[in-house]
């Protein structure tokens, strides 16, 4: 093997190489991005048994009174109990329906 293809062959690895630590970080910041979970408030979600899809049909954040809907992530809401973004399917033990 001559000089050339072998630098061509170490470029390609190393672009390989460098193409599979960067998409797990992309795909991680995406997710964060779109998910409606905040880590702050981890503590206070479990002590209330948040769970971001509903056990009951019936009652979901979406229909509750301390749900308002957040403009910046299509798929979340905003929660005055959890003080953060919580998915319109979710539920926890405050939940009390919208009057
Ligand atoms: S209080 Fe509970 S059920 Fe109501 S919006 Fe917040 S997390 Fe959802």
């Amino acid at each position: 093997m001559d000089e050339l293809p072998r630098r061509v062959l170490l470029q390609r690895v190393l672009q390989f190489a460098a193409a599979l630590a960067i998409v797990p970080r992309v795909v991680g910041t995406a997710r964060a991005a779109d998910s409606c979970v905040d880590p702050t408030s981890e503590s206070l979600r479990a002590s209330l048994h948040y769970a971001s899809v509903s056990p009951k049909a019936d009652e979901t954040c979406g229909g509750c009174g301390f749900f308002s809907r957040d403009g910046s992530k299509p798929a979340c809401g905003s929660c005055q109990i959890m003080s953060g973004p919580v998915d319109e399917k979710g539920h926890c033990d405050s939940w009390a329906a919208k009057s």
